[in-house]
C-alpha cells in the first residue's frame, strides 16, 4: 500500500488530521491498531472546552498538596510505585504550574482552544452528527460559599482576560436547571461557550466516516513497526494487508506516542494521568439537563447517549499498569448522595490515558531530526477539545499552506528536544 501520508492512531486527533489532509489533496492511509475513536477519545467526558484556555496545572497550595498526599481524594490518586519514575516530570510540571509561569503558558495555549468550537463545527456539519452535540455549555456546583466565591472571582479574571463567557447562578437557578440534584448547593457557575457531545465514540465514527467519504482509508496495522527507509518511499509500516509505504508519517498515537518516538531517538517527558468513567441509569421520572461539575468533589456527571456518564479526575500511575478504580468507587458514593443515579451500565469501569507534557501543552509540528516525520500528540485533558484545531493546523504547515489558525511556534517538537 502506497500513499501520501500516514497517520498512525485513529483517535480524535488522528482522525482530525487525516480528514484536514485529504481535504487537502493528500493520499492518506490512517493507522491503528484498534478501530477509530476506541481508546482515549472514546471515554471522555464529551466537552469541547471553549474556557479551557488555562490548562490543568498542578496545585502549589499546601492545602491540596496535604489531601493529594494522603491518597483518598477523589480529584487524585497515585500509585506509590509509580512515583520515582514520575518525579522528573512532575518537578517540571509543578514548576511550569507556578503562577507566572501558568499564566504565561495560558497566553501560548489559548489560541488553541479559542478556535476549537468553529472547527469542530466545521467538522460536524459535514460529518452530518449534529444530533450528538448540545451547545448549552456545562456547570460547575458548589457546596460552600467560600468554593463558590473563589470560582466566580477566576472565573471574572478569566472572562475579562481570554473572552470566555460565564454566568453566576444562585442555589434557585441551579434548582430550576437541575431538579434532581438531592442537595442544598451553594450556588453554580455556567461557562456558555462549550458544546458537549452525547457519544464521544459516535463522533469519532462519524469523523472517520466522512474522512472515508473523501477518499481516506483506515487500516489495521503495528505503529511500533515504523521504519525510516532512506532508499525508497520514505516510511514503511507492517500491517496484516503488507508493507504500508508512506512518503511522510503523522504520529497521533495519544499516550501511546512514545512507542514511535522513542525509537527513533527522541526522549520526551511524557506521563499520563489516567482517568475511569462508568455509566448509570437514573431513577424514575428524574433527570440530568446538563454536563455537571461536583467542584468540591472532583468527579464529573455527563448525560450520555448511554446513560449518566461519571468521570474521574487524574491517576498518576504507569500507562498499562491493571486498572485502580479506587477514585471512581469514591465518586461513586458521594453522587449517589448527590443525585438519584440507578443501576452501572458497563460490566466494569472504562479506563484512558490523558497523554500529558510538562508544560502542558500539545507536541505539534515537524520533527526535530527526520524528514517527513510530523508530531501531533500530549493534548491532555483537552484533546477532544483540541482534535480538530490541531488537524487543520498541522495539514496547512505540511502542505506549505499559509498558516490561516494558529501559529505552531508555542507547540514545537523541538521546545524538549536537547
Ligand atoms: C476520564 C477522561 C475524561 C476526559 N474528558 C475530556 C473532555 O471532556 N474534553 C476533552 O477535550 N478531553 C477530555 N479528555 C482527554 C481526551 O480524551 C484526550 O486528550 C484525547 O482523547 C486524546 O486523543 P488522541 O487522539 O491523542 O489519543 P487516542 O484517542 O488515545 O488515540 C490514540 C490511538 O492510537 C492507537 N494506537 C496506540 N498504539 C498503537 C500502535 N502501536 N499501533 C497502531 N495504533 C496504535 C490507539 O488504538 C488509539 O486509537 C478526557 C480524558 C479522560 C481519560
Amino acid at each position: 500500500m502506497k500513499t501520501d501520508v500516514a497517520v498512525l492512531g485513529a483517535g480524535i486527533v488522528g482522525l482530525s488530521t487525516a480528514i484536514h489532509l485529504a481535504r487537502r489533496g493528500k493520499s492518506v492511509l490512517l493507522v491503528d491498531r484498534r478501530g477509530a475513536g476506541e481508546e482515549t477519545s472514546f471515554g471522555n467526558a464529551g466537552l469541547i472546552q471553549r474556557e479551557g484556555v488555562v490548562p490543568y496545572g498542578f496545585p502549589h497550595d499546601f492545602g491540596a498538596l496535604f489531601r493529594y498526599a494522603l491518597n483518598n481524594t477523589i480529584e487524585a490518586h497515585y500509585h506509590l510505585k509509580a512515583l520515582p519514575g514520575l518525579v522528573p516530570f512532575l518537578v517540571r510540571y509543578w514548576w511550569n504550574s507556578g503562577f507566572t509561569q501558568h499564566q504565561h503558558i495560558a497566553r501560548l495555549y489559548a489560541p488553541l482552544i479559542e478556535n476549537s468550537i468553529t472547527e469542530h463545527a466545521d467538522l460536524i456539519k459535514a460529518s452530518g452528527a449534529d444530533n450528538l452535540i448540545q451547545r448549552d455549555g456545562w456547570m460547575k456546583v458548589f457546596r460552600t460559599d467560600a468554593a463558590r466565591d473563589a470560582a466566580y472571582k477566576e472565573a471574572e479574571r478569566l472572562s475579562a482576560g481570554f473572552g470566555v463567557n460565564h454566568q453566576k447562578l444562585s442555589p434557585s437557578d441551579v434548582k430550576a436547571l437541575e431538579p434532581s440534584i438531592r442537595i442544598d448547593l451553594a450556588g453554580g457557575l455556567r461557562w456558555t461557550d462549550p458544546w458537549s457531545i452525547r457519544d464521544p465514540h459516535s463522533l469519532n465514527k462519524a469523523y472517520l466516516t466522512y474522512f472515508q467519504s473523501l477518499g481516506g482509508r483506515l487500516v489495521a496495522g503495528d505503529a511500533a513497526t515504523l521504519e525510516h527507509v532512506l532508499e525508497g518511499p520514505g516510511w514503511r509500516i507492517a500491517s496484516p494487508d503488507g508493507p504500508i509505504e508512506a512518503a511522510e508519517v503523522v504520529v497521533a498515537l495519544g499516550p501511546w506516542a512514545d512507542t514511535v518516538t522513542r525509537k527513533l531517538g527522541y526522549r520526551y517527558p511524557l506521563a499520563v494521568k489516567r482517568g475511569y468513567h462508568m455509566h448509570y441509569g437514573t431513577q424514575e421520572g428524574e433527570r440530568l439537563n446538563n454536563w455537571v461539575l461536583d467542584a468540591e468533589k472532583g468527579y464529573f456527571l455527563a448525560p450520555m447517549l448511554r446513560g449518566i456518564r461519571l468521570t474521574t479526575g487524574a491517576e498518576f500511575a504507569t500507562r498499562d499498569a491493571p486498572k485502580t478504580p479506587v477514585q471512581l468507587a469514591r465518586a461513586e458514593r458521594v453522587a449517589r448522595d448527590f443525585f438519584p443515579l440507578a443501576e452501572r451500565r458497563d460490566e466494569e469501569p472504562w479506563m484512558g490515558a490523558r497523554p500529558c507534557t510538562p508544560d502542558m501543552m500539545p507536541i505539534i509540528g515537524k520533527a526535530p531530526r527526520h524528514e517527513g516525520l510530523w508530531f501531533a500528540f500530549g493534548h491532555a485533558h483537552h484533546g477532544m477539545t483540541l482534535g480538530p484545531v490541531t488537524g487543520r493546523a498541522l495539514a496547512e504547515k505540511m502542505t506549505g499552506e499559509r498558516t490561516t489558525i494558529v501559529d505552531l511556534g508555542p507547540y514545537r517538537p523541538e521546545r524538549f528536544v536537547a
